[in-house]
């Protein structure tokens, strides 16, 4: 039985960004990327997930590199999925240009024996069905999930039945919204609680981050960043912390902490540049911040 272990599924990319100040092509992305670059800094991940023969070198590497089981990788012949995504001149609205699903079209996720033990997974941001094989097949007891608006949108009863099976859901408020109708993100949480969940993490962005549990909701400040580069995998960074912190036997705040200070670092650079090179006392500096500025 493997205990201190995260499992991870969702998106492997090559994307294309255009911020206000930069555009650049073939950039490493996808949730599952974003993710495992926070969460093995916790935990030995094991990633679920599939690319083309296209895939470069460099992502294999890293992959290798940072996963400790890479048995349910899938590579077949076909291109990787791929995103394009523009952000405008707020850095806060980004407008999706293309997303290309390549291999992922026929994608079947099948679980290796040792993957279905793994009592932690992060179901990070990809279609709603795939995220429901893996919990069929899975033997965990905590599975925490992370969307979007394009699936809240367009696969919302696939959606709704994830949300069933799910025990922590993160979301920024504006998913929460599309969700519930409540604009408030404390009204929006709390009625999430009803879709399944037990917890319910909601992102605020640079006010910070709602815990929101059968108790009294916990506000979470935000590090306050000087320059933001590129926002992208901001929430795949702070999904990939916040699983990796639970799945090592850490309590939520704590997790949220550490998940804001991440996602913190990760738009300070572009695509995971930052966040891949960034050093122990800068991420420890920020998680101090956040200690200090928290109210219980
Ligand atoms: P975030 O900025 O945290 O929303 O994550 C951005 C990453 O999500 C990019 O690297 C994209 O490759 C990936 N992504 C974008 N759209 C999708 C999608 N529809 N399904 C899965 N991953 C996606």
């Amino acid at each position: 039985m493997i205990e201190s272990s995260l499992l991870i599924t969702g998106s492997i990319a090559i994307d294309t960004i255009e911020t206000p100040e930069d555009r650049r092509e073939n950039v490493l992305g996808g949730s599952v990327t974003y993710a495992l670059i926070a969460a093995h800094r916790y935990v030995p991940c094991h990633v679920v997930g599939i690319i083309g023969t296209d895939f470069p070198k460099e992502g294999k590497d890293l992959y290798q590199s940072l996963a400790s089981n890479l048995s349910d990788l899938q590579e077949v012949p076909g291109a990787t999925f791929s995103w394009g995504g523009r952000y405008l001149d707020n850095w806060d609205d980004r407008e999706t240009l293309f997303t290309d699903l390549g291999v992922f079209g026929d994608f079947k996720p099948l679980l290796c024996e040792e993957n279905k033990e793994v009592k932690t997974v992060l179901l990070a941001n990809i279609h709603p069905e795939l995220q429901n094989s893996i919990i069929d097949q899975s033997e965990a007891d905590i599975f925490i999930l992370d969307t979007m608006n394009l699936w809240i949108n367009t696969t919302r009863p696939q959606l709704e039945d994830v949300l069933k099976k799910t025990n922590i859901l993160l979301l920024n408020e504006s998913e929460a919204e599309l969700l519930t109708n409540h604009s408030d993100p404390q009204k929006a949480g709390t009625e999430l609680l009803n879709y399944g969940p037990e917890k319910v993490i909601v992102k605020l962005g640079s006010e910070g981050a709602l815990f929101i549990s059968e108790t009294d909701p916990i506000r979470i400040g935000a590090y306050p960043v000087e320059k933001i580069v590129d926002p992208t995998g901001a929430g795949d960074v702070f999904a990939g912390a916040f699983s990796g912190i639970l799945a090592a036997g850490g309590n939520e705040v704590e997790a949220i902490i550490q998940a804001s200070a991440l996602a913190s670092i990760c738009v300070e650079g572009f695509g995971a540049e930052k966040i891949l090179n960034c050093s122990v006392e800068d991420v420890t500096d920020r998680i101090n911040y956040l200690q200090s500025i928290l109210e219980l």
